[in-house]
C-alpha cells in the first residue's frame, strides 16, 4: 500500500508480518475458534490497515490440532504435522471472512495447494497484494512437517521483505519465566537474538529466531489481549519486547 497510498506519519514499520497463534482464537471454549475473538482480532488488523501499513499474517493451528500431540498419540509425526497445517488453513479462512466483513481486502495463500479454497503461496504475488493494500494471510505454515508456524512467520517475513515480525502472545513481552506461574519472572524491554537463544527464552523456536537474525528482522513481542495493541506496536507505543542484533546494549 505504501507504494500506492499514504502511510500515517507515526508508523514505524511500513510492512509487517503479524504472527497469531491458533490459541489466540480459542476464547473461553477451550477448543476451536470463538467468532467473537476472531472478529476482535480482525478489528485490530483493520485499524493498522487503515494507517496504510502493509500487513501479512501467519496464523497457527494449535487451537485445533498440533502435530506433536498427534504423534504422542501414536500417529506418525509427518501425517500429524500435515493435519496441523490443515488446521491453520481453517483459521486463515475464518480470519479472511472476519476481515472481509470489515471491508478489509484480504487474500489467503496456502503453502499446500488448495485451489478451490484459496490461492497457492506465490511470493511475488503476495508482495503485489500487499502493495495494492491487501492483507495477505499465509496458511499451512511452511508446507513442511517438522516445522512450526513461528518458523513460517520468520520465513515469510524474510521472503516478503517485512520490516518487522510482530509476535502476538498472551503477555506484554518476553519474560525470564512464565509470569502466570512465577511472580519473580523478569520482563525484558530489549533483547538480542543470541540472548533469546542462549537463555532458551520461550519466544519462538530457534529456527525462527535464527532466520529473523540472518535477515535482520526485528521481532516485537506484545500482548494481543490489549485492545489496540497491534496499532500501538506499529507506532512504537505500548508495551512490547523488541529483539534485534543490538539488544539492550
Ligand atoms: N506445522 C507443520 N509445519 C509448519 C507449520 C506448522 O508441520 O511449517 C504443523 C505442526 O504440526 C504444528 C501445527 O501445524 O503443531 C500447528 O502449528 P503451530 O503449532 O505452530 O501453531 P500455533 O502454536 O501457532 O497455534
Amino acid at each position: 500500500m505504501s507504494s500506492e497510498s499514504a502511510v500515517a506519519s507515526n508508523v514505524k514499520y511500513r510492512r509487517v508480518l503479524l504472527k497469531l497463534s491458533g490459541e489466540a482464537l480459542i476464547g473461553d471454549q477451550g477448543y476451536g475458534l470463538d467468532p467473537k475473538i476472531v472478529s476482535r482480532l480482525a478489528i485490530e488488523v483493520r485499524d493498522v490497515h487503515r494507517m496504510g501499513v502493509e500487513i501479512a499474517i501467519v496464523i497457527g493451528g494449535g487451537n485445533i490440532f498440533r502435530g506433536v500431540s498427534g504423534a504422542s498419540g501414536g500417529m506418525d509425526r509427518a501425517t500429524a504435522d500435515y493435519m496441523g497445517m490443515l488446521a491453520t488453513v481453517i483459521n486463515a479462512l475464518a480470519l479472511q471472512s472476519a476481515l472481509e466483513r470489515l471491508d478489509v481486502p484480504v487474500r489467503v495463500q496456502s503453502a499446500i495447494s488448495m485451489q478451490a479454497v484459496c490461492e497457492p503461496y506465490i511470493r511475488r504475488r503476495a508482495i503485489r497484494h500487499m502493495e495494492k493494500g491487501r492483507v495477505v494471510v499465509f496458511a499451512a505454515g511452511t508446507g513442511n512437517p517438522f516445522f512450526s508456524t513461528d518458523t513460517a512467520a520468520a520465513l515469510r517475513a524474510s521472503e516478503t521483505e517485512c520490516n518487522a515480525l510482530l509476535k502476538a502472545t498472551k503477555v506484554d513481552g518476553v519474560y525470564s519465566a512464565d509470569p502466570a506461574r512465577d511472580a519473580k519472572a523478569l520482563r525484558y524491554d530489549r533483547l538480542n537474538y543470541l540472548e533469546v537463544l542462549s537463555r532458551d527464552l520461550k519466544v519462538m523456536d530457534a529456527a525462527a529466531i535464527s532466520l529473523a537474525r540472518e535477515n535482520r528482522i526485528p521481532i516485537l513481542v506484545f500482548s494481543i489481549h490489549n485492545h489496540g495493541g497491534f496499532a500501538d506496536v506499529v507506532t512504537g507505543r505500548g508495551r512490547f519486547t523488541v529483539i534485534t542484533e543490538e539488544g539492550a546494549s
